[in-house]
């Protein structure tokens, strides 16, 4: 169960990130509405997920297959997108096809050919951003910059994979004029792929709790936030 208590404050945090969002629009001269708010609900429960689903969050993000086939099984989005943006094992790729609405985070071209083989079992088309590592960590997930172009290629080539844009993660550790300068590169590298692939490619998935403003003033159309909504996380449940 959540409390009166917990759903009013998420109520106010919703409704403060989302004025936070329409004014970073504003500032870079955009229209607020191309912004898409994910909230990133890994480790929250079933409830309150379904409670965060009534408040003006536009679709969820999920790290984890077990919490995605859990939370769209029990009706947890009230009927909102579910993304799916953690680390993807090709073993898993089954259960997220065609559950997940957009698979922000791949990264290999095993994971793409996995996909493709999934969709077109299951007769669909999956949609799909690029995961880059913007930061060239050596600890993250995502492709470099210089290797998108050919997992892109392939991607388009791929009749049952649509591919929406790209996703990142930069460093945890940046300053903020640092963390400006990734999100601008990968506002580049969008701009680049649509000039190479076409204008259909028009999602850049970045920003979280601590830099979503910096995010969306550099060309974000979705921002992931988990903290900044449900509070910190407790890892210890899990
Ligand atoms: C957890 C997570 C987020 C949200 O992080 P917060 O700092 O809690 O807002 C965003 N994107 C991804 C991929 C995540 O795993």
């Amino acid at each position: 169960m959540i409390s009166q208590q917990q759903l009013s404050a998420m109520a106010e945090n919703v409704a403060k990130i989302r004025e936070t969002m329409t004014q970073a629009a504003r500032k870079a001269g955009r229209d607020p509405a191309e912004i898409l708010l994910c909230a990133a609900c890994k480790t929250r429960t079933v409830e309150e997920v379904s409670a965060s689903a009534a408040l003006p969050i536009d679709l969820f993000g999920e790290n984890h297959v077990q919490e995605l086939v859990e939370k769209t099984d029990a009706g947890a989005y009230l009927g909102k997108p579910g993304h799916f943006i953690g680390h993807l094992q090709t073993n898993k790729v089954n259960k997220v096809v065609g559950r997940a609405a957009l698979i922000e985070s791949v990264d290999s071209v095993r994971l793409l050919e996995k996909i493709e083989h999934a969709a077109a079992a299951a007769d669909l088309t999956q949609d799909i951003l690029i995961e880059i590592n913007i930061g060239e960590e050596s600890s993250k997930s995502g492709v470099d910059a210089d290797e998108l172009w050919s997992l892109a290629q392939m991607a388009m080539e791929q009749p049952h994979i649509r591919l929406r844009g790209l996703m990142a993660i930069p460093p945890a550790a940046a300053q903020p004029d640092e963390t400006r300068a990734f999100f601008a590169r990968m506002r580049e590298l969008l701009t680049q792929a649509q000039t190479r692939f076409g204008k259909e490619l028009n999602v850049l998935s970045m920003g979280m709790s601590g830099d979503y403003p910096i995010a969306i003033e550099e060309g974000a159309t979705i921002v992931r936030i988990g903290t900044a909504i449900y509070g910190a996380r407790d890892y210890s449940k899990k």
